[in-house]
């Protein structure tokens, strides 16, 4: 990047830099892409992973929004099959909240027509009595229908990655641990940044005819660098996970909380369950966002008052995260039609683009927007053609070259994998999952659980390396793997042994071993402090 000048810089490594980049790859731009800390290190690999119509939007007659996102949700079906899945939800309607059945059924038959009748399936309203066969752990009093309709669910870290890798494979330079500490000046425009490399301190000067800021929710210090006014307001949501045996429940479960009537998710992870979530006012540390203590009890309040087996207290926590929703603040008067809607893309007098709010569902189509910007800009400036849109909406992402994700599981049982490791590996890597499975086979140690009974394995950690541009015990354990979020203790007591696996990999010396399995020890530490604070508030209930 340094060598010779971009056309773009993105600066954020998040589903939206990574999506610009690979749009504008694809059209031929020499991209660049950093990120201060791992691909999807920020919102991207926090949020309630759903690709999802937005039933809310319906609330507030955002019919084009509903329209839009209905439309992504089927081509991220389609061209990430392993990481975007159709998800069944139920969501049942309870006496005394503000939802009626028939509103409920109204408002879904608008969704399916909104999504031009090609959601997964048509929703269809559930009797009480149908409600309860279907998920029986729920709630009985107050009960009145449910309605049973579809959406999707994704891994966003994975997402974010695939987006990362095609940009890549695409011609874009990409880096992760790469910041911005500068914006670069020529002419009073923004024409470049000095990118810190964050493992080894170095500096490096990276030219750019455009620089896009994509930094989520570190939007308005990134556009401070170039003098732009801010534009945004934090709100924190916050999930936790739990096993899934413990609430009972088969669907993803759409509920309105009995705590303060906001609508919130209750999803299947596997075994485990994720809950979510929180939305609160935040004003703290930016890198330093975690579910507190407050957070926790809510969601335990909330899905224990609908699911009154589930009797889930602090300590059937597995894992906890949260991220902050970029809201936008109102423009000013002369820019109409801004506030509506869901992100903003704006120049600011010095030239830097800024790509603010939006979602993981609609990533896609606002990286084009911002990539038809910045094509308009490269014309002004030299006066080159402005290329056709690309084939994003038509080009698999990296794993997802497959019709039917089905086939290849069948593939992989008939070559002697046991479904369950199938289903898995193909969920994860779709179609590279070939690769992990020859991995194991050149050496059988590879195929050694990383810590059982989680089924990831060690030729995982070598695929993360060489394939998918791991670089960090904590990019290994939080992002490719899961086992920070999916296992009790996140896999505390087996990361000094993986660090001297993974250091073997990628050339550790000693020093840089112990800072790497520090830095994975304060995350763990980071993440469990709600236990911590819990526990001096009750001290006797939570042990
Ligand atoms: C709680 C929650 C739940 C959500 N659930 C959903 C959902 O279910 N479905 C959905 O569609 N959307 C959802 N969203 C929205 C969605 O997650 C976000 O819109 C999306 O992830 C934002 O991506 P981003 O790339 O803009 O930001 P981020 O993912 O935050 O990426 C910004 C990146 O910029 C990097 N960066 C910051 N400063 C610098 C710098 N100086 N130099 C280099 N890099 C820098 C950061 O490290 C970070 O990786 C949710 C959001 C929240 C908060």
């Amino acid at each position: 990047m340094a060598r010779e000048p971009v056309d773009l810089l993105v600066i954020g490594g998040g589903v939206t830099g990574a999506g610009i980049a690979r749009d504008a790859a694809m059209r031929g731009m020499r991209t660049a892409l950093v990120d201060k800390g791992d691909f999807a290190g920020g919102t991207s690999s926090r949020s309630s992973r759903l690709i999802h119509g937005g039933l809310r939007y319906l609330e507030f007659y955002e019919w084009h929004l509903v329209f839009e996102a209905s439309r992504e949700r089927r081509t991220l079906l389609r061209i990430a099959p392993h990481l975007v899945w159709p998800r069944e939800f139920i969501f049942p309607v309870y006496a005394g909240t503000r939802l009626a059945p028939w509103k409920l059924a109204a408002g879904l038959w608008l969704y399916d027509a909104l999504a031009l009748f090609r959601n997964v399936e048509r929703h269809r309203m559930l009797s009480k009595r149908r409600t309860l066969r279907v998920e029986p752990a729920l709630r009985e009093r107050g009960l009145r229908a449910a309605a049973r309709y579809f959406d999707a669910q994704c891994d966003d870290a994975r997402l974010t990655l695939a987006n990362a890798r095609s940009a890549h494979e695409h011609g874009a330079l990409v880096a992760n641990y790469a910041r911005v500490d500068r914006l670069e000046m020529a002419d009073g425009q923004v024409r470049g940044a000095t990118v810190t490399d964050v493992l080894s301190g170095d500096r490096h000067g990276v030219r750019a005819l455009a620089v896009i800021n994509a930094t989520g929710p570190w939007g308005d210090g990134v556009a401070a660098l170039a003098g732009d006014v801010p534009q945004l307001r934090l709100t924190k949501g916050a999930h936790i996970t739990v096993p899934r045996a413990r609430v009972g429940h088969t669907h993803a479960i759409t509920v309105i909380s009995p705590v303060d009537g906001r609508v919130m998710f209750v999803v299947p992870w596997g075994d485990l369950s994720y809950i979510g979530t929180t939305d609160s006012d935040f004003t703290g540390d930016i890198d330093a966002v975690e579910a507190d203590a407050d957070d926790v009890l809510y969601l335990l309040r909330s899905v224990n008052a609908l699911f009154p087996h589930a009797r889930l207290a602090p300590e059937d926590v597995i894992s906890a995260w949260a991220a902050l929703r970029p809201l936008l603040r109102p423009l000013d008067a002369r820019a109409p039609g801004a506030v509506s809607r869901e992100h903003r893309i704006t120049r600011g007098p010095t030239g830097l683009i800024s790509v603010l709010g939006g979602k993981l569902t609609t990533y896609r189509s606002m990286a084009a927007e911002a990539a038809d910007l910045v094509a308009e800009q490269l014309h002004y400036l030299d006066g080159r053609p402005r290329p056709p849109r690309p084939p994003t909406a038509h080009e698999p992402l990296p794993g997802g070259a497959v019709r039917d994700v089905r086939l290849l599981v069948e593939d992989a049982v008939r070559d002697g994998s046991t479904r369950a490791t199938a289903e898995r590996l193909v969920r994860i890597y779709g179609s590279e999952m070939p690769a992990i499975i020859r991995l194991a086979r050149s050496d059988p140690s590879l195929g050694a659980p990383l810590a059982p009974p989680h089924p990831a394995t060690r030729a995982e950690v070598v695929h993360a390396i060489r394939r998918e541009m791991a670089v960090t015990l904590s990019d290994l354990l939080m992002r490719r793997l899961h086992l920070f979020y999916e296992v009790l203790g996140q896999a505390a007591p087996e990361a000094a042994g993986l660090v001297e696996f993974s250091g073997s990999e990628l050339g550790w010396d000693a020093a840089r071993k112990a800072s790497e399995l520090a830095d994975y020890l304060a995350n763990v530490a980071r993440m469990s402090a709600f236990r911590t604070a819990l526990r001096q508030r009750f001290p006797r209930q939570t042990g």
